[in-house]
């Protein structure tokens, strides 16, 4: 496995890198590599940051895209902080726990070695090693998102989180979800 070189002028948006075998990417957030793609919307597992193509040029600015109300800037911050590109009173960092911040900081160890080793035997015992961390990660979230009363509870926090940040968010959402109604009314509506 190796790691991808990205052109200096990646980050406009439209950036777009195909996945090819044994690459990997390093994600323009927490800058460990896990994505095997760029501007494809990869989500990454370690911070949680969707690759919508913004990188360094634009890591300032808010794209509101899956990304929502962060710039490239304040998510890297976080991820710096606690591990988790949201805020921490943003109901989306509770898909956080203990197990999975432990689960992380393994992950994260093994990045690290791989990147200040030299020998090309070592990297790829070491990759194999991050490729079973990823997968102890991904046991840890899929405990968390299998909770679908978690998961609904957090929906709701979610929205109320969203006035909070944009007031007038809520009214807008139901203005724009009775527009789509109307245009694709469901059998039984009047
Ligand atoms: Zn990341």
């Amino acid at each position: 496995m190796i790691i991808g070189k990205v052109h200096p002028a990646a980050g406009h948006y439209g950036i777009s890198i195909e996945s090819q075998p044994n690459v990997r990417y390093r994600c323009p957030c927490c800058h460990h590599p896990t994505l095997e793609t760029r501007g494809h919307f990869e989500i990454c597992e370690l911070c949680n940051w969707e690759d919508d193509g913004q990188d360094d040029p634009y890591a300032d600015e808010v794209w509101g895209g899956p990304n929502y109300l962060y710039s490239l800037t304040q998510a890297r911050h976080n991820f710096t902080d606690h591990l988790n590109q949201y805020d921490t009173d943003d109901p989306y960092c509770d898909d956080d726990n203990d197990a999975t911040r432990g689960a992380k900081r393994r992950l994260m160890a093994i990045f690290d070695a791989i990147e200040n080793n030299t020998d090309e035997e070592v990297r790829e015992a070491l990759w194999h090693d991050a490729l079973n961390a990823e997968k102890a990660l991904r046991v840890e979230r899929n405990k968390r998102f299998g909770d679908r009363a978690w998961f609904d509870a957090r929906g709701q926090q979610w929205l109320a989180y969203r006035e909070r940040k944009q007031p007038g968010y809520l009214a807008r959402r139901e203005k724009s979800i009775a527009i789509w109604r109307a245009r694709h009314p469901r059998k039984g509506d009047s």
